[in-house]
């Protein structure tokens, strides 16, 4: 059976290097990676301008000296106004923050340091002032010459502060990796839809179809195609061949050893499968191969099984398709609350809830962690990870913790 580390690696070497590029505004790219190097246009800001409400002056030109002087006002320049005309020696410019100083302005005093006289045609200066209130074109941002590095490299998720960026740039659109179609197949013959009311006997509701839907969808992907499908070699291979123009196909159930599993056999039948089965618990039973161009997941039909391997496997290749550098959740050292039980042999994921402790992270487990118990991944924001080549763990012991936060 395959590691968890070699699953993994050997699934990502299957995500394509050429990937489509669509072109949006930078407000509907929030959170994706940039799909090109953005290089800075123009310099940022635009003008030297001022960081504070308060009095301009060019002392270079004055015989005076503040602290204790007084000025007379000769004009206000508001955020906005352009720059008007040099600055004398002996005036001060009432200046307001973000408006662009004067030319031979070399000196700004905070209007709290400062005191108008009542008809407001002059201004007594409590303070020296400083050239330090002028923000300097190009501060923030430097039009970048060429061969320079880019200031958004290709990949750089797109947050806030990088889209207010682009926008100070003047860009209205930006290219990004289009987003994997995601076609979504939950098998079994148990299966009606989740909106039925009266469930017959024998029968449940599908969960894993929303649930994974919900999971494509956070991770960054499209479905573009749910259906549910009979466990039938015909329903499944209809089904992959509907399927052929998406990027993903991802089944759920019917990978296992029963008389009524038919995903693999008609997987392979299609394409070829990478591997079968995992070293790792929940989800030993997931398969992974192509089908066409498509890359496919038999993901284990239980609920935790098929949410904890897509978290594992799937998340990766769709952050991966989307550009992001950092495909996998971060992990920190976390501290047993309770004694956990583990068989050696195989990694498992311990669904838990993470608390922070005077910097400490303690875990605890959500209960008893059958595959088919969806409630305990309710609380879970973590996986413990429990290694393949270690026994049961005592409450107290450090392992670490894959945070889903
Ligand atoms: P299988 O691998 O197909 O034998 O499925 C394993 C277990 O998961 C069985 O108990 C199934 O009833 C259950 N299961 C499979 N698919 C779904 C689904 N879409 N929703 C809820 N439970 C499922
Ligand atoms: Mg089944």
């Amino acid at each position: 059976m395959r590691s968890y580390d070699e699953a993994i690696e050997r699934i990502l070497a299957q995500v394509p290097e050429e990937r489509t590029l669509e072109t949006v505004p930078p407000e509907q790219a929030s959170g994706r990676p940039l799909g090109f190097d953005v290089f800075a246009s123009v310099d940022l800001p635009p003008f030297d301008n001022s960081a504070v409400d308060g009095f301009a002056l060019n002392l270079t030109a004055s015989d005076r000296r503040p602290p204790g002087v007084a000025f007379p006002i000769t004009r206000t320049i508001s955020a906005g106004d352009p720059p008007g005309s040099p600055l004398a020696g002996n005036e001060a410019a009432r200046i307001l923050t973000g408006a662009p100083v004067p030319p031979g302005c070399d000196t700004i005093v905070m209007v709290e340091d400062t005191e108008t006289s009542p008809d407001g045609s002059s201004v007594l200066l409590r303070d020296a002032g400083s050239a330090r209130y002028i923000r300097r074109k190009g501060s923030d941002v430097r039009q970048s010459a060429p061969g320079e590095v880019p200031l958004l490299p290709v990949g750089t998720p797109l947050r806030p502060g990088a889209i207010g960026l682009l926008a100070a740039l003047g860009r209205t659109e930006v290219a990004l990796f289009a987003r994997p179609k995601i076609a979504l197949f939950s098998t079994g013959d148990e299966l009606v839809p989740a909106g039925t009311v009266f469930l017959p006997p024998g029968k449940i509701r599908d969960s894993n179809g929303p649930a994974l839907a919900a999971a494509v969808a956070e991770a960054g992907g499209v479905v573009t195609i749910r259906q549910p499908i009979a466990d039938s070699p015909e329903a499944t291979r209809t089904a992959f061949d509907t399927a052929a123009d998406c990027d993903l196909i991802l089944t759920s159930g019917g990978v296992s050893v029963g008389d009524r599993d038919f995903v693999k056999a008609v997987a392979e039948e299609r394409g070829t499968l990478v591997f079968w089965r995992v070293a790792i618990r929940p989800g030993k039973p997931l398969a992974f191969g192509r089908i066409g161009k498509s890359l496919f997941f038999g993901l284990p039909g239980n609920p935790v099984s098929s949410l904890v391997t897509f978290e594992l496997f799937v998340r990766p290749v769709i952050r991966r398709w989307l550009g992001f550098r950092d495909l996998f959740r971060p992990q920190v050292p976390a501290v047993l609350t309770a004694d956990l039980p583990h068989e050696p042999g195989r990694r498992e994921f311990v669904r838990a809830t993470v608390s922070w402790d005077g910097g400490i992270c303690r875990a605890t487990p959500t209960g008893a962690q059958g595959s088919h118990r969806l409630s305990t991944l309710i609380d879970a924001d973590a996986f413990l990870i429990a290694h393949e080549d270690h026994g049961d763990y005592a409450a107290g012991s450090e392992l670490p913790a894959m945070l889903l936060l």
